[in-house]
């Protein structure tokens, strides 16, 4: 049976990048249905509860910065707020918070049900309707036919999906969740390239069981960092302290003694598990001469008494556990209420996606979120956001949104899994960008915010709010620019106290923030000068722009120099063993991509500068 309405875009999953995908969709426009096996677990946290970090705390804020729900989610849910590499530079500063579970779902929940354009649906999508290479439909669990014109697939860990526990193995989407067979068992059929990635997760704890005394705490940062440029330090809940404690010998000693029934020692597991990730078992042996490793104790939320043991995530069998657990300091008596293990499930290769998240092969279907070789909330939400925008595009017959490595991390990622496709379970990190000194996370929304009102992701209310604070950066810029001081000016002497070398000549007020020794505040509490913008954000912009001034303009030049390569096109039956200099690795590597244009081609992992220099030339002199 068809349903009588017919939808734009119907996204299916209510993870991550399915509610980033359906919300991105109907705002801007897009008649969209939310399909998804739960209503119950839309914007459920599968693994630790925690947003942002390095790289991916640059991914929330674009997220945010388009328009999505994720930092609102997360500075509505946020029990613990901290700003990672504070010390360093802007680039590489990251926001990262410890989320209330079940508030943050809610919120998540509150926006979806609050968005227009969108209807939700619950029940399991088992096939898709295909007609002519095109996709026009789904099909659910009871039969239920539903047709749009776009559909964008987004359910992450759950196709095929088999959960272990040491050599005990059975069916699952993650612990508590269906598996989607079906579903799997058509996208397997279709011309796709597909293989089986693997990600764990470890044993939750009683908190009642443990013992807090025998742990350092961590409380968050004072002043607590505010994730949304939409938000606000009011929306946070209360604020509570994560905890520190280590694995000792005996632990690792309990671990080796039951490798024999590990499931990934033993080879029952076959897909490839995140590096960056690594199970306990997986640390203990590559990393042999450790004889310690740290876990971050955190808290599941304000009204939950578990615990998530952030480090020793593990699929070894329950008995070793038990014991492993117990070997830790502060943890001799704990509960473990929800056992720890690990998940083998589909993904299919990224190559095989347009920039878009189009399939190559099936017009009108995308795919977003963990199904495209990634693992990670905000990796999965920032797809979702481009999915769903993609989709609504093209049902509007508009020119599709694909943004760049030098526009934004989402352009990193996109790049990366379209081009090189992956491996094992890709995360983002500031290192995979080329150009970090202009993706940082204070400017986001100055590099996006634009772009997505341009194609309606973005309210009224947010482009007020951006506008409000960008006019506020270039008057005070201009104020500091036009302000000059003297070395007989009568606020010389209270700027010499700061000053490593006094004012010996006329400065202006921009010129004086460029010096290391001093900021924005210090000048600013100079009664002369002062008081500047109160908006912390927007006076953060001044002097970042100020201070990093020139390396901007350095990165600048060299995007320039990059793009007039970039889209030098390859011809697709090129003979790379011809190019006399590069070597086979080379050659192997170039074949084996057959990337379309230099720029694609300068991103395999391997392929230096050099080996592009060669290509180059060879193209020149034979082109
Ligand atoms: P999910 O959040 O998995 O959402 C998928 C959604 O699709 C769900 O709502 C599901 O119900 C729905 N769905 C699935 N199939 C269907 C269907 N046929 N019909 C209708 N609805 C369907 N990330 C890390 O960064 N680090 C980690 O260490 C880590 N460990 C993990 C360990 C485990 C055990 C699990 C399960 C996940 C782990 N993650 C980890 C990954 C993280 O949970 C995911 O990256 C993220 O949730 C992916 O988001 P998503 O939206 O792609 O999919």
């Amino acid at each position: 049976m068809f349903y009588q309405q017919e939808f734009d875009v119907i996204v299916v999953g209510g993870g991550h990048a399915g509610t980033e995908a359906a919300m991105a969709s109907a705002r801007m426009g897009a008649n969209t249905l939310l399909l998804t096996h739960n209503i119950e677990t839309i914007g459920q946290m599968s693994c630790n509860p925690a947003i942002g970090g390095i790289g991916k705390g640059h991914l929330v804020k674009e997220i945010d910065a388009l328009g999505g729900a994720m930092g609102l989610a997360t500075d509505q849910a946020g029990i613990q707020f901290r700003t990672l590499n504070s010390s360093k530079g802007p680039a590489v500063r990251a926001t990262r918070a410890q989320a209330d579970r079940t508030l943050y779902r809610q919120a998540i929940r509150k926006m979806v049900e609050a968005q227009p354009n969108l209807t939700l649906f619950q029940q399991s999508c088992d096939d898709l309707i295909v007609e002519n290479d095109q996709v026009t439909g789904v099909v659910t669990q009871m039969g239920l036919k539903f047709r749009a014109k776009s559909v964008v697939l987004t359910v992450g860990t759950f196709l095929g999906g088999t959960i272990h526990i040491g050599l005990e193995n059975y069916r699952g989407g993650r612990a508590g969740d269906p598996p989607s067979v079906a579903l799997a068992e058509r996208l397997r059929a279709l011309p796709f390239r597909v293989d089986r990635l693997k990600t764990g997760t470890p044993a939750r704890l009683d908190a009642r069981s443990l013992d807090f005394s025998k742990m350092q705490a961590q409380p968050g940062d004072d002043p607590v960092p505010v994730v949304s440029f939409m938000g606000s330090r009011d929306m946070h809940p209360q604020q509570i302290p994560c905890y520190i404690t280590h694995t000792n010998e005996r632990t690792h000693e309990i671990i080796r003694g039951g490798l024999d029934r590990s499931p990934m020692f033993t080879g029952v597991i076959e897909g490839v598990g995140p590096r960056y990730c690594p199970s306990i078992e997986d640390k203990i042996t590559r990393f042999a001469d450790k004889t310690s490793h740290q876990i971050f104790v955190e808290p599941e939320g304000l009204n939950s008494m578990e615990v998530y043991p952030n480090g020793i995530s593990t699929s070894l069998p329950f008995d070793v556990q038990m014991a492993l657990v117990r070997s830790i300091n502060g943890f001799e008596n704990a509960h473990i209420v929800r056992p720890g293990y690990a998940i083998e499930y589909d993904f299919f290769d990224p190559r095989d996606l347009k920039q878009t998240l189009e399939t190559k092969y099936i017009r009108g279907l995308f795919f977003a979120g963990q199904i495209n070789g990634t693992t990670g909330y905000e990796e999965a939400g920032a797809q979702g956001l481009v999915a769903g925008a993609n989709a609504a595009l093209q049902v509007q017959q508009k020119d599709p949104m694909v943004l760049r490595r030098d526009q934004a991390y989402m352009g990193v990622l996109i790049d990366d899994l379209a081009t090189m496709g992956t491996k094992e379970p890709y995360r983002m990190f500031t290192s995979r960008a080329e150009y970090r000194l202009l993706l940082r996370e204070d400017n986001a929304d100055m590099r996006l915010t634009a772009l997505g009102r341009e194609i309606g992701l973005v309210d009224d209310a947010r482009w007020a709010s951006f506008n409000r604070k960008m006019e506020a950066v270039e008057t005070e810029q201009q104020r500091l620019r036009g302000q000059w001081i003297h070395p007989e000016h009568s606020a010389a002497a209270s700027l010499n106290e700061i000053l490593k070398n006094p004012v010996s000549r006329e400065h202006s007020l921009e010129e004086l923030i460029r010096r290391p020794e001093m900021t924005y505040r210090k000048l600013m509490e100079i009664e002369a000068f002062g008081p500047g913008i109160d908006d912390p954000i927007a006076a953060e912009q001044v002097e970042i722009q100020i201070k990093y001034a020139g390396y901007i303009a350095r990165q600048m030049d060299e995007i320039a120099k990059a793009q007039r390569h970039e889209n030098t096109l390859l011809p697709d039956d090129f003979d790379y063993s011809k190019i006399s200099g590069l070597s086979n690795e080379v050659v192997a590597k170039l074949t084996e991509a057959r990337p379309e244009t230099i720029g694609k081609a300068s991103r395999i992992s391997g392929i230096t500068p050099a080996a592009i220099s060669l290509l180059l030339v060879y193209l020149k002199k034979h082109g």
